[in-house]
């Protein structure tokens, strides 16, 4: 073997070196150390995380089991606990639901048990980064259906399908635009679909049903007695507030669980993200206060928009995405850049094809208010 210290081509398949690496918001500890701005200065509306942190109750159960003799932290994780609250909630038998490192983990999962070169996934365009990801990461085709008012246009997904089709990813609420699709519509896709192919699974991204009002959101976890095609996938990184322990949950038929479960790495949850999920689930008032958070957020962001001058896309999350209109004299990654400069962070969506709009996730009142005031001075 010849000896070459200047380069190192890794032994990698191929397609590896195709992809790219997904790229999360700015962390307010690197924009700290860029422009040394003190970190209380900072502000981060990039990442759809819950502005009031985690639920009381779940800091609480985590503080305590730390302070206990007894953490059991030495110990392998045992999944069940979490897994039997939530089959429960969901009415479905414990053999039905699947746990994630976030949700994110479950996606993964179902690119390397359904994927390969021979087959394709589905999404829409605009959808969420990770399906791409996914699909790519397991050597596979993804084909993207253009979108409809950002979007997406269930029509033009179905006729984007064929018989190697083995993923459709739907995202509803979609992030990075906050549309939303009425559930009856995409129950009847999901029979369409069934009905003209019998080699695919639809994966349902239900990572913002609970910002919904109650009178929008939907079940889809209902409808596994019509579909056991489907995969309903959820986390506790939003409304829940844990994004930084890593945990989501997934709800489909036994028969598809039973794959997850001999693909996953067995310990794909940790201790402390259990408990303090098995606890956020019940946390009602913490759930109720974040939602009521969100929507007054939101309306007072619209107005402050539409003050401004900026255009958005009506969403359905706990972010919302501006236009910055090039024919206005706007320039969105402008608009950005001087926002960092001011310390607040949000979301550039470049990598969405998007380059002209800007995603903010909503913050506490407060937050909310010094984007806005940024935004007008600049
Ligand atoms: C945030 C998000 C997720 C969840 O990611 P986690 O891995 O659970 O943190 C999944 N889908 C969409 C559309 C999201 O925006």
């Amino acid at each position: 073997m010849q000896k070459n210290t200047n380069t190192f081509i890794p032994p990698a398949n191929d397609f590896v070196f195709n992809l790219a690496a997904y790229q999360p918001g700015k962390p307010i500890t690197e924009l700290s150390r860029e422009l040394g701005i003190p970190e209380h200065k900072i502000i981060k509306l990039a990442s759809n995380e819950n502005p009031l942190g985690m639920s009381r109750k779940a800091k609480q159960a985590l503080q305590q089991l730390l302070n206990s003799d007894n953490d059991g932290i030495a110990r392998y994780p045992d999944q069940f606990p979490l897994i039997k609250k939530i089959s429960q909630r969901c009415n479905l038998n414990t053999n039905q639901i699947v746990l994630g490192n976030g949700s994110n983990n479950i996606l993964d999962i179902a690119g390397k048990i359904f994927l390969n070169k021979n087959t394709n996934a589905v999404c829409s365009e605009f959808a969420f980064a990770v399906y791409h990801l996914s699909t790519l990461a397991a050597n596979s085709h993804i084909r993207v259906a253009k979108a409809k008012d950002f979007g997406h246009d269930l029509n033009a997904m179905f006729e984007l399908c064929d018989e190697n089709t083995r993923i459709i990813w739907i995202a509803n609420p979609n992030n990075p635009t906050g549309t939303f699709l009425p559930h009856q519509q995409i129950y009847d896709f999901i029979a369409k679909v069934n009905q003209k192919f019998a080699n695919n699974v639809i994966i349902m991204d239900e990572a913002y049903n609970e910002y919904l009002p109650p009178a929008k959101r939907g079940d889809a976890t209902k409808w596994l007695v019509d579909f056991p095609n489907l995969i309903v996938t959820r986390t506790f990184s939003k409304i829940y507030g844990l994004a930084g322990l890593r945990i989501g949950y997934s709800a489909m038929s036994a028969e598809l669980a039973d794959l997850f479960h001999r693909v996953r790495t067995p310990f794909n949850a940790n201790n402390l993200a259990l408990l303090a999920a098995e606890v956020a689930l019940d946390d009602e008032q913490f759930l109720e206060e974040s939602y009521q958070l969100n929507a007054e957020g939101m309306a007072f962001l619209e107005q402050g928009l539409q003050k401004l001058g900026f255009d958005f896309i009506a969403s359905s999350g706990n972010f919302i995405t501006m236009f910055c209109d090039p024919k206005a004299g706007k320039n969105a990654s402008e608009i950005n850049q001087k926002l960092l400069q001011n310390g607040v962070i949000v979301r550039p969506l470049v990598g969405y094809k998007m380059p002209d709009h800007l995603r903010i996730t909503i913050g506490t009142k407060a937050e909310n208010q010094r984007f806005l005031e940024v935004l007008a001075k600049i």
